[in-house]
Formats: C-alpha cells, structure tokens, sequence
C-alpha cells in the first residue's frame, strides 16, 4: 500500500515533468556562425534549440523540433551574452561639483534603470556592479530579477569597503564641515573591516569589493599607495570567503597590488602599475586581472569639459599608458583575463567599446570574447548559468552582423539580443538579410 503510494507519487511528478516538458516553449535560433565563448572554433549553420529561459543544445545543422519558433538570423554570428566585471550602474558622468553638491543617491536611484536598459541592449546580460551608494544596486538587481525593469543579470557589491580618506571615501575633498550622512563603505581596522563585509552581506550583496589602494577618479594625493594594512586585507578578505563571497580589489599600484593577492582576492581591479612579479603571482594563484583600458580615451576627452578638478586629470594621464602596456605584459604572461570596463565612468552602453582595446594591447580577436563570456562567467562563479552557448545554460545570447572575428568593433553594434529565452532586442537591419 505504502509502496504504492509511493510509486504513484513518482509516476505523477514524471507525468508532470513530461508536460512541463511539451509544455514549454520551444525556440530554434539559425545563424551562419556561432562562437560558444568557451574558445572552441566557430561553428558554421549554427543551430541553438532554446526550452523556455535555457539552452538545450547548440551546433551545426541540428533538426528543428516540431512547433519551435524559429529565428532566422541570416548572415550573422551568434555569441553568448556578454559580461562586464567591473560597473558602476548608478551612476553616469555629469558635473563633478553639481553630482558632489546637489545629487544624492535618491537621484541615482531614479536614473539607474536607463542605465541598466542602455547595458542590456549593448548585448550586456550580465554585470558585476562594483560599488554603488544606499545599496541602490541591490534595489536594482532585485527589480529586474522580478522583471519590473528591464536590465542585465547584476552580481552586486554594494558598497566598496575602503579606508577613511581613501578611494571609497566621498567625503575626500569636501569641507570638514559638510557632513555626509547613509551608508558607507568606510571602515578602518580589521575587527571594523569585518563588520563591513557583513553589512554588505547582510544587505544582499554577492560579491564584496576592496579598495586596496588609492585610485585616479578621487582627490586624495597618490594614485597607487596602498590604504589599508596587510592585515586590514587579510581580514576582510577572509570574512568575504567564510560568508561565500569573492573579493574584487581595487588596486592601481605595484605593492598595494601583491598585498591584494597576498590576501587572496580573486581578481585585481585596473592593475595600472603592476610589476613583474605581481604578475608572477597572479599567475600563480589564478588571480583574475581586471583591466578598464577603454576608459582613458573618454575621461582624457570629457573630463575636462565636466569641471573635473586639473589633479584628476593630470593623474589619469599618468595612468592610462602605463596600464595599457602593463595589461599586454600580463596577457603574454598568461594572467587570467575578465573584461571589466569601470562603465559608469564613460556612459552605459558602451561597453562593447573594450573588446578592440583587449586586441589592440594583445589578445586575440577570441580571447577578448572568452573574456567577457566564460572566462567573466568562472570569475563571477556562475559559470553553470552562463558564459557560453551550451546546453543547460540561461539563453543569454548575443548577435552581430558579420564575423567579429574579422572585425572585433562589430561587437560594439549587436543588433540582436536575448536575455533568459526572451528577445530584448531584434534590430530589422541589418540581420535580416542572407
Ligand atoms: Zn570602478
């Protein structure tokens, strides 16, 4: 009796699992290429078979099952969708003294979803949001998941945790008599660094970001000092990992750089002035270089015009060589590559913009599009989610007319886009031809 409740308990969720099955809507996607993110050859007549939100099988000429809907894209390439490592979705650039003075975070927060729509139609399904005000990304990511507002897959940070006077610090510049009031990132000693990690957990972050030294967009003196202690690193670093979290670290100078990696982070942020043997030791142990070197060519023409202050102007043009030269000493070294752009420093949207910089300072053509897809994907552990065109992951897709492998800049125009199954976008031109 027992033994038959049993087996018919398992037969009906079986025939509900079947009818779920046939139920779910079935697409096929037809494109002349694929590129699967994972560095494998591209495959001609590419056929991606989609159940719902998820990819159920990806290659040449596979049989289109009966009642799929199926999308022709002609003459185009088909690739996962993109990831960008390093964001700021909040915020956009404006006038240094109006956003210092009279914006909020409230304002942030009333803008952020443009920003998070212009990300996702760049072909940008995910993001790793790298510190924003009020846990205003968290909101964010929540709205979309529930799918109020349209916008990329976010792992977010919340805030960045940094030193009093230091990179995370927005206080840094203004009178001792404006008092800043919310939430912050500042923390100072490690018993303080560890409660930190744990606001920011607490409040829903997935990732926890670390500023290990002095950065460029920020009023304090030096570009690359380290601003916090060894110890400091060590313990917020390991408070992060006990609560499941990686470690993203801020961090531009050679000796601030090794005590990130020391402390085990998983990837070094910008990495501007890394030496030889920060190199080796990333190598090492596997730590991910995350390198913005689209940015510079934006900040040098703007930031000018948006009455940034001459020092942190002048402190840019200081960065933007040397980390350029620095990034293609680590690829030919062999570092582990995620495209990360600091989007938010430049308007959203234009992401895509990093993959010709990646080629011009030394990757190839495939390497920059594995970086901003499996490799972006391993970095963010969800790569069982997504990363690549491959049976069981989300239907996160990307297409652009042509072969990026020919032309790397037509991955700044994709003219269609999926996130999870559904069509965020599908531009009439000029993907319709074959
Ligand atoms: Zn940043």
């Amino acid at each position: 009796m027992r033994l038959n409740r049993v087996v018919a308990a398992c037969l009906l969720s079986l025939t509900t699992l079947a009818a779920q099955a046939a139920e779910g809507p079935i697409t096929a996607i037809r494109a002349a290429r694929l590129i699967d993110g994972l560095g494998s050859s591209p495959i001609r007549d590419a056929v991606v078979i989609i159940d719902g939100e998820r990819i159920v099988a990806a290659g040449s000429r596979l049989a289109i099952p009966a009642g799929a809907t199926v999308i022709d894209l002609g003459d185009a390439t088909l690739l996962p969708g993109f990831i960008d490592c390093h964001t700021h979705i909040t915020g956009e650039p404006g006038d240094y003294y109006k956003s210092f003075v009279r914006d909020s975070h409230i304002d942030d927060a009333v803008r952020a979803h443009i920003y998070a729509a212009r990300t996702l139609q760049a072909g940008f399904t995910t993001i790793r949001n790298l510190g924003a005000g009020e846990f205003v990304d968290i909101a964010l990511r929540r709205a979309i998941d529930e799918g109020v507002v349209s916008g990329p897959r976010i792992v977010a940070a919340g805030h960045g945790i940094g030193a009093t006077g230091g990179h995370a610090d927005d206080g840094v510049g203004a009178s001792p008599y404006i008092a800043l009031q919310g939430f912050s990132g500042v923390a100072d000693g490690v018993e303080a660094v560890r409660l930190k990690v744990r606001e920011q957990v607490k409040y829903g972050a997935d990732v926890i970001k670390m500023v290990a030294t002095a950065g460029v967009l920020s009023e304090e003196d030096s570009v690359g000092a380290p601003q916090y202690t060894q110890a400091e690193m060590d313990a917020l670093v390991d408070e992060a990992h006990r609560w499941d979290r990686k470690v993203a670290a801020h961090a531009h100078g050679a000796e601030g750089i090794k005590m990130a990696i020391r402390a085990g982070v998983d990837s070094i942020e910008h990495g501007s002035f890394i030496d030889d043997e920060g190199i080796a030791m990333m190598k090492a142990r596997g730590t991910y270089l995350v390198a913005d070197i689209y940015n510079d060519d934006y900040i040098l023409a703007e930031f000018g015009k948006l009455n940034y202050p001459q020092k942190i102007i002048d402190k840019e043009r200081l960065v933007g060589r040397v980390q350029r030269e620095n990034f293609r000493k680590a690829v030919r070294a062999g570092v582990k590559i995620a495209y990360g752009t600091d989007a938010g420093v430049y308007p959203h949207g234009g992401n895509g913009r990093q993959f010709a910089k990646h080629v011009e300072w030394g990757q190839t053509p495939m390497q920059a599009i594995v970086a901003a897809t499996s490799s972006a994907a391993t970095l963010l552990g969800r790569d069982k989610d997504i990363g690549a065109v491959a049976a069981g992951r989300f239907a996160d897709l990307v297409a652009v007319s042509g072969d990026p492998l020919a032309d790397i800049t037509l991955l700044e125009r994709p003219g269609f886009v999926m996130k999870g199954g559904v069509t965020v976008r599908r531009d009439a031109q000029p993907l319709a031809s074959r």
